[in-house]
């Protein structure tokens, strides 16, 4: 997510903003523009941010305010219809809203609106925010907006403007990053940090847990918190996958906390080998981290092909390795006749290592010896990351020797939950519910058994 304001070229901008958050979403993208009138435009689409926009949008977008998102979907499913920032208009003016997170009380909530006659434009769970902050009986816009996300359990990092006023806010677990900084006389929220780099503004502080922020101009307001939670429980997985290492959140720098990982991994796993690999790019810090350690050299053994997209012709002759195949090929002389230690960040189904340790082998590898810079994930993420279901995880059901064989590695080794949580002990506690199955905020719709909702006709 991104919202600016107080300055020129929010559009622009904007969309710079969101290039640096690519990785954050790649499935749609969008932008709401907002004029001096409160006036709100957007214009999403499916797909990435450099194809959704064009240099005419852009020129064509005026205004003293914007809202970006691309979108990852976890709640709600892959549907043109879910792209974000959703606008609407409503008692106050244009209301748009960009979220990050997932709610886990979505369906409660819909069932409950739906009752009382809510009429639903998408199947995701951010537009339930909107609808709770239309039919707030509050007086105050920022008292509606408290109101309606006092109701919601879960994740939500989120970014809203009514009229031209913007409001970034996050949930009192804190699961997901939102940062602040300032650009000239005007101020940026943004998910990451990489997104004010690349538009030379200036950080000035993380958003915290529970914080509600209203910006008009250049002047900024604290409002009254959320109410709080029993406990903070930012994500540990921003640090270990999902936040870009060039990135700062919650007051680490991603790059420092995947090489603290690979570190602690080479101290809990070592071996005797050649060279150490890495899993490009996700995992390229953590096995700088191992090789720093172990003193064993650092190699570009795997390379990564950056421009697969998301939609590729398969060819027919396809094998059960085309998916990785088409992304990562060996260096030969680098790997040939060698003891390899390929390192990545994390072992999610096994499927893409299965076929890396594959192609490693057919390169002439004489050892494999894979090692995993964070626990096994063994639990599904209700708060955001989209993970398969249990039954799909590896590191459900496997023991370590299972894994070492299905994956046909020489070794497997992966960093224990102790070791990654001391790693970064300074910025938690954390949520880690992916790896212990201890969820920080209830599960209310899954524990009263309420079923994902229909698409509504036309979706
Ligand atoms: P696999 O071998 O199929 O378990 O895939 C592991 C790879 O998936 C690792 O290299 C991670 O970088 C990547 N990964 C981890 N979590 C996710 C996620 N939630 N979505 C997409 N990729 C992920």
């Amino acid at each position: 997510m991104f919202g600016v304001t107080g300055v020129e070229g929010v559009a622009e901008l904007t969309f710079l903003g969101l290039y640096a958050l690519q990785h954050r979403g790649q499935e749609s993208a969008g932008i709401c523009v907002i004029d001096a009138e409160g006036v709100a435009r957007v214009r999403k689409g499916t797909g990435l941010v450099a194809d959704v926009f064009s240099a005419d949008d852009l020129n064509s977008f005026i205004g003293t305010s914007a809202v970006g998102h691309v979108r990852y979907s976890t709640a709600g499913g892959s549907r043109p219809q879910n792209a974000q920032p959703i606008v609407v208009r409503y008692a106050r003016g244009d209301l748009c809203i960009a979220h990050n997170g997932n709610l886990t009380n979505a369906q409660e909530l819909r069932e409950a609106l739906v009752e009382e006659g809510a009429l639903f434009q998408t199947t995701s769970d951010s537009e339930v925010i909107v609808h709770l902050i239309a039919r707030s009986r509050e007086e105050t816009v920022e008292a509606q907006i408290r109101d309606a996300l006092s109701q919601c359990e879960g994740a939500f990092s989120a970014v809203i403007s009514v009229g031209d006023t913007l409001f970034a806010v996050v949930d009192p677990r804190g699961f997901r990053p939102l940062v602040l900084g300032r650009r000239g006389r005007g101020h940026v929220v943004a998910s990451e940090t990489c997104a004010l780099d690349i538009i030379s503004a200036e950080y000035v502080r993380d958003v915290r847990p529970g914080e509600l922020i209203r910006i008009r101009g250049d002047e900024i307001r604290i409002l009254d918190d959320l109410p709080a939670a029993p406990r903070v429980s930012p994500c540990v997985f921003e640090l270990v996958y999902f936040a870009r290492p060039d990135s700062h959140i919650w007051g680490v720098a991603v790059d420092r906390a995947r090489k603290a990982f690979g570190r602690q991994l080479a101290r809990e796993h070592p071996v005797d080998a050649d060279c150490v690999i890495s899993v490009p790019d996700s995992a390229n810090s953590a096995a700088l981290g191992y090789a720093e350690e172990s003193g064993i050299p650092f190699e570009l053994g795997l390379l990564r092909n950056h421009y697969v997209g998301r939609t590729f012709i398969r060819p027919v002759q396809a094998d059960r390795d085309f998916g990785a195949r088409i992304k990562y090929n060996p260096v030969r002389e680098i790997v040939q006749g060698r003891r390899v230690i390929v390192v990545d960040d994390s072992l999610v189904r096994g499927t893409t290592s299965t076929s890396l340790v594959k192609f490693l082998k057919e390169a002439g590898a004489r050892e494999v010896h894979f090692r995993i810079g964070s626990p096994p994930v063994r639990f599904p993420c209700f708060y955001g990351i989209d993970m398969p279901s249990r039954a799909e995880l590896i590191g459900a059901s496997k023991t370590v020797a299972e894994v070492e064989e299905i994956l046909g590695v020489t070794s497997l080794g992966y960093l224990s939950l102790e070791g990654m949580l001391n790693a970064v002990e300074a910025a938690g506690p954390f949520c880690d519910a992916c790896f212990s199955g201890e969820y920080s905020a209830p599960l209310v719709d899954m524990e009263k058994g309420l079923v994902a909702i229909q698409a509504p006709p036309g979706c």
